[in-house]
């Protein structure tokens, strides 16, 4: 991690993680999409190199993520090798995503369900979650490249939606930024449908229905808050209302 962190910004505002290379682009890009369009910094982690997936190596994953973060815009992606489908709670993987959230001292993260299909996406959750708590502890020390760290907890832990169908706590109009977070999902292109290689082998989301069924969920979460898109994001804390008026709107405003 630490040569890979070369040249990342010290500070974003938004900090995204995925047990895997795409999970964070399938499940919360169009959000993503829209704090770079509000004018904020976001950097995306993944912890593993995805290289125990049925298509892609650890090399076409890793350019296919490149391709993302150009297309999506963050400002940085570190791609941990914490051990695709060997995830485990470990005190070395909770120490190296404490220096992930200690070196980008994000405001807000972003992290896998606790709930989910793939045994990744809940120890990634699990992980990132604890991780967030512990990177505020001011007596845990940790380093970067033979520099001391500052603690640093982040305001905001938001759980994004990927497969099993939860409720969500928070619903994200991305109606401007929807159809483009689908350029940054089809970057994986290793892992979807592709109508020239239609004989391979279907995993779940390599079926040619996946990408509409992302694009029906993201219709339905739009259709609870009444626009045409949306993503919904499980949210441990309380959300607090500081503008009432932002909060919740008139027609007209
Ligand atoms: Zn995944």
């Amino acid at each position: 991690m630490i040569s890979q962190i070369n040249g990342a910004p010290e500070k974003v505002y938004a900090l995204a993680f995925g047990a895997h290379p795409d999970d964070v682009e399938l499940s919360c890009g169009a959000t993503l999409l829209k704090i770079i369009d509000e004018g904020n910094d976001v950097a995306v982690c993944d912890l593993t190199k995805g290289e125990m997936g049925t298509y892609g190596s650890a090399e076409t994953r890793k350019a296919e993520a490149d391709k993302a973060t150009r297309i999506m815009g963050y400002r940085f992606r570190v791609t941990l090798d914490l051990g695709d489908s060997k995830l485990f709670y470990t005190e070395e993987n909770l120490a190296e995503i404490i220096r992930v959230i200690r070196h980008f001292k994000p405001d807000v993260v972003f992290a896998n369900a606790t709930d989910e299909r793939h045994p990744d996406h809940m120890k990634a959750s699990k992980l990132v979650s604890d991780a967030v708590y512990y990177a505020g502890l001011q007596q845990l020390r940790s380093d970067l490249a033979g520099v001391r760290q500052e603690p640093h907890r982040p305001r905001h832990l938001l759980h994004y939606i990927q497969f099993k169908h939860l409720e969500p706590d928070i619903i994200v109009d991305v109606s401007d930024t929807f159809v483009k977070s689908k350029k940054g999902v089809l970057a994986f292109e290793s892992q979807f449908y592709r109508e020239d290689r239609a004989d391979e082998q279907k995993t779940l989301i390599k079926r040619k229905e996946f990408l509409t069924a992302l694009e029906a969920r993201s219709r339905y979460f739009g259709e609870q808050i009444g626009v045409m898109y949306g993503e919904g994001f499980l949210c441990p804390s309380k959300i607090a209302v500081h503008s009432f008026k932002t909060s919740f709107p008139g027609m007209n405003t």
